[in-house]
């Protein structure tokens, strides 16, 4: 399969060339003809999938096709509207920006990214503007990108509605809505925000949801706001990771687990690494104590302002950071190629949030290695993931850092969520050194999965703000 086989118009597929993609992924080769056709989707795929050029590469199509059928007329673009008024001594007025496509998304960084990625992929078509509308970036500079009346506006639900509020958007114009990591959203509690959004677009739109599931809430939305969808099931090798190797330390305590980081952080295949911790104020105590030790590390959380989360990102893609130092929230949707290592520092609250971190790594075909760093008694917690992935993580030990305390796992049997005594577990590199305290020992370090709402970054729903 090659995109020129998809269909699409000659300058989106001078930009893949130029992108360097050879062929479609999976979920691209699904999506893209169907929603060049204009049919409504509901695709269930992971990040690192592709998912965004599969959206964004038939909306790209069908705005260079109409471009290249309808010339548009020599109207004014609001700002030079305005610029007219001023001259003939009016009252300037702004004028709302009609946009032909929308992208909501969960997080500013996946915004971000989906901004970039446009810009990348419509860089031969000469009228399409992409912009974000963010929390954290100041109200002036919107207004300045809105006034522009860009075709396509990516943004995260908060300040969106926002702007919707004070008329600054009409939807009257829109063609295609998407709703890019849709459960995510519906976990940070923007289920509300969503549905007026919706509620203010046409019922002509073409809407296109991406999910890493499409069970219960947001298999019920994604039914209700679209119509006949083609439902695209993506169950490949991204899915499942196979390309990252994941493995398990155990550790005795926090003075083990710091001295293991270390070690391991050493690897000579490591080129950047991402590690994940349960708190904002652990990201900064373990970054600060990387760089004393000698790692350009930095911290990325949801406390930091925007810009200087935005300096961190830069510095990772141009490879001044090499170990990012994360919180759940703010991670989401980083994409850079060079982080070749995932560590847990604190597994995650939530299943599901595992596999959006390893699947910081390997991205786009390539290898990655993701490693948990498990106390004792968090056994139970590793069984809870490999019970959602489906798959078994290899316990490994390594020489020097071996835990004090043994094996002791009885599991009944060896499906994922359980071990056999003795099962060798993949590519541990020393089998059999399983460690398993008894349900409900006391914690050193406080890891754990919760049972409640789904918190974002310590505490409340959506404490992430994004207005
Ligand atoms: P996404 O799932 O949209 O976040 O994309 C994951 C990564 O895959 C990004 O770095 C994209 O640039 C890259 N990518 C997307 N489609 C292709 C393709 N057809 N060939 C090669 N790389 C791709």
């Amino acid at each position: 399969m090659t995109f020129e086989a998809l269909g699409l118009h000659t300058s989106v597929l001078k930009a893949l060339t130029e992108a360097g993609y050879t062929k479609p992924t999976a979920v691209q080769a699904q999506a893209v003809p169907a929603a060049i056709e204009g049919r409504d989707l509901m695709v269930s795929s992971q990040t690192g999938s592709g998912k965004t050029a599969a959206f964004m590469l038939p909306a790209l199509h069908k705005f260079a096709s109409a471009a290249e059928q309808q010339p548009v007329a020599a109207g004014k673009t609001p700002n030079q509207e305005a610029q007219s008024a001023r001259s003939r001594g009016d009252r300037p007025r702004f004028k709302a920006a009609q946009p032909k496509m929308l992208v909501l998304t969960p997080t500013r960084e996946l915004a971000l990214q989906v901004t970039n990625a446009t810009d990348k992929y419509g860089s031969h078509m000469k009228r399409v503007k992409a912009v974000s509308i963010l929390g954290g970036m100041p109200y002036p500079k919107q207004m300045q990108l809105l006034a522009k009346n860009p075709e396509i506006l990516v943004a995260t639900p908060g300040r969106l509605i926002d702007h919707m509020e004070s008329g600054k958007i009409d939807f009257s114009q829109l063609q295609i809505l998407v709703l890019d990591e849709a459960d995510r959203m519906l976990d940070m509690g923007f289920i509300d925000d969503i549905e007026k959004i919706v509620d203010a677009t046409p019922e002509s739109r073409q809407t296109m949801l991406f999910s890493a599931t499409l069970d219960g809430v947001v298999g019920n939305m994604a039914k209700r706001i679209t119509k006949n969808p083609l439902v695209i099931q993506i169950a490949g090798s991204a899915t499942k990771h196979e390309n990252i190797s994941q493995r398990v330390h155990f550790v005795d305590d926090l003075s083990h687990k710091n001295r293991l980081l270390d070690h391991l952080l050493r690897d000579v295949t490591m080129d950047q690494a991402v590690v994940f911790t349960a708190t904002k104020r652990d990201a900064d105590t373990i970054a600060d104590r990387l760089n004393i030790a000698g790692f350009a590390a930095a911290a990325l959380h949801g406390d930091m302002h925007q810009g200087a989360r935005n300096r961190t990102l830069d510095g990772m893609r141009r490879g001044q950071v090499r170990v990012l130092v994360a919180t759940d929230v703010a991670a989401r949707g980083i994409d850079v190629p060079a982080i070749t290592h995932v560590f847990n520092y604190d597994l995650p609250k939530f299943p599901e949030d595992y596999v959006h971190r390893i699947g910081r790594t390997g991205r786009a075909g390539r290898n990655g290695i993701a490693v948990s760093l498990v106390n004792h008694s968090e056994g139970v917690n590793v069984k809870r993931i490999e019970r959602f992935t489906k798959q078994l993580i290899p316990v490994d030990v390594i020489e020097g850092f071996e835990p004090k305390r043994s094996a002791s796992a009885s599991r009944p049997n060896n499906k994922p969520g359980g071990w056999k005594p003795g099962d060798n577990r993949g590519n541990a590199s020393k089998p059999g050194q399983r460690t398993f305290s008894k349900p409900g020992a006391p914690r050193k370090d406080g890891g754990g999965f919760s049972k409640g709402p789904r918190s974002g970054e310590g505490g409340a729903r959506r404490t992430y703000s994004d207005r």
